[in-house]
């Protein structure tokens, strides 16, 4: 069957056509790295991811790459905050950028493209962007002219100038057309630079992605991504770069994430209600992140809050608990199955839905709910007091399936995860409620005991009016 994707482009689900048969490029604009991420910039991170994933298990061969935005205003300003140079800050949020995402579970990308790594390239685009006559030159900064690129405001529907009269643009009246964007920005004091044709200066930020990707990926790849607060300008200057300079279609299919909202706004650094992701993840495991998202359509808004991500941790361990439950049962068959499982016809379905919703546009939110359904089909067989071969079967083709698909949904290594948080103070914690409870109830036998048998692993215990104190010895 064939997948449906969102594009864009068309304002339509299209079907994914690859370029090169069974081979799919994809690009990702990465991160702008000065500052930790907020849990708003994971939603892409972690749902292409899972998209990526999800096409490598459909049988394609994925490359895929994702940018790191090491030179850019924000990175400088925070050079002059911090009193260190540019390069320092964007080395030190890249590096915990990649410490985030790994424990994110996001598999790493084939290519991370550094901008200050590929400025002959961008020097050598912008060049051939003014010989076409598609970039004009002001001291010492180049432009380029929207005006004299035939397409532009495709990808935003609209044209030059319904995107003028709803753009928040700076005044420049070196600037042919107020929607002209910088491709070369000329030093300023202080700030890093490289030399080129027109002077000392730095890249602008679109020209850097139009690059980066078409020297990883070619002139014409398949899949670009990112939040859709990139569609304008960022995207739309991208096409307008790349295809005024090859002449050739950019991209097939542009895919676009909706925003995490906070109490209806969208998470932004500038809006300053965020939470960075390091902070969320000293909270929820991974996993539990990432059904959160995946409980979502991508191009839905999602609202964050504690309620809907304990919602999500509670899913989450509903489908591990089960897992566990299926996996004690089967230990306890300790017999060789034969026959047919339960509930073929039906797993069977659940396992096609699953892949179905997958394929159309990337369903997360329906494919959860088909994998929701597999766990109510082994919570069924579980409640029986015997079971039959034909429940065993059932039982281990679920969780099979459950497990197939988490090698792209990453999401059952939250056991582990949970296990290894478990503390000796977390557990001695426990065993003195219980024995508060026991001698509540005036069991006093059992209450000693526990008492003794905590005493003997070194525990001194006081016991005071509120609750007891205890310290290890
Ligand atoms: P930035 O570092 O701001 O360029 O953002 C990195 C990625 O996060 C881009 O793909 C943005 O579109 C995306 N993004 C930023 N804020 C949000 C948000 N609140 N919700 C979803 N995606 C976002
Ligand atoms: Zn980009």
């Amino acid at each position: 069957m064939a997948i449906k994707i969102f594009n864009t482009l068309t304002k339509q689900k299209e079907e994914l056509i690859p370029i090169e048969p069974g081979k799919i490029r994809m690009y990702l604009c990465g991160p702008t790295v000065y500052d930790f991420f907020h849990i708003g910039n994971a939603r892409p991170f972690i749902i292409y991811d899972i998209f990526r994933r999800y096409l490598s298990y459909r049988g394609f061969e994925v490359k895929f790459v994702m940018n790191i935005t090491d030179i850019d205003d924000k990175i400088i300003k925070k050079s002059a905050d911090e009193q260190v140079d540019a390069a320092t800050v964007a080395q030190k949020y890249s590096d915990a950028f990649f410490e985030d995402i790994k424990k994110l579970g996001i598999q790493p990308a084939d290519k991370y493209p550094r901008a200050t790594e590929n400025i002959p390239e961008i020097i050598a685009l912008i060049e051939k962007l003014v010989d076409k006559g598609l970039a004009y030159v002001v001291d010492g900064d180049v432009f380029f002219s929207v005006s004299d690129f035939q397409n532009y405001g495709k990808l935003s529907g609209k044209n030059i100038d319904q995107l003028k009269s709803g753009a928040r643009i700076e005044v420049d009246s070196r600037k042919k057309n107020p929607l002209d964007f910088a491709l070369w920005k000329t030093v300023k004091e202080g700030e890093p630079y490289w030399d080129s044709p027109w002077g000392r200066g730095r890249p602008g930020w679109h020209i850097e992605c139009s690059v980066m990707s078409m020297k990883c990926l070619g002139e014409t790849f398949d899949i670009h991504a990112g939040g859709a607060d990139l569609i304008f300008p960022h995207h739309e200057n991208e096409i307008a770069q790349s295809e005024g300079a090859t002449g050739k279609q950019f991209v097939r299919y542009w895919l676009h994430n909706g925003f995490l909202n906070i109490e209806g706004e969208k998470m932004s650094k500038s809006l300053g209600n965020f939470f960075t992701t390091r902070e969320i993840l000293t909270q929820y495991p991974a996993e539990v992140l990432r059904i959160f998202f995946l409980m979502k359509h991508y191009r839905s808004p999602v609202n964050f809050s504690e309620e809907l991500v304990q919602q999500a941790q509670n899913a989450l361990e509903r489908i591990i608990t089960t897992i566990s439950n299926i996996d004690v049962a089967l230990d306890q068959s300790q017999r060789e199955l034969s026959g047919e499982a339960a509930l073929t016809e039906s797993i069977d379905a659940l396992r096609d839905g699953f892949i179905a919703e997958m394929d159309d546009d990337f369903n997360t939110a329906g494919a959860m709910s088909k994998i929701f359904d597999l766990v109510k089909e082994a919570n069924l067989i579980l409640t029986k007091t015997q079971y039959s071969d034909a429940d065993y079967l059932a039982l281990q083709k679920i969780k099979e399936t459950i497990v197939e698909f988490d090698s792209f949904l990453g999401i059952l290594s939250y056991k582990q995860h949970q296990q290894t948080t478990i503390t000796e103070e977390a557990l001695i914690e426990i065993l003195l409620n219980v024995r508060s409870e026991l001698r509540r109830r005036k069991i006093f036998d059992l209450s000693d005991e526990i008492r003794e048998k905590l005493i003997a692993l070194g525990v001194e215990i006081h016991d005071r009016p509120d609750k007891p104190i205890w310290r290890k010895k």
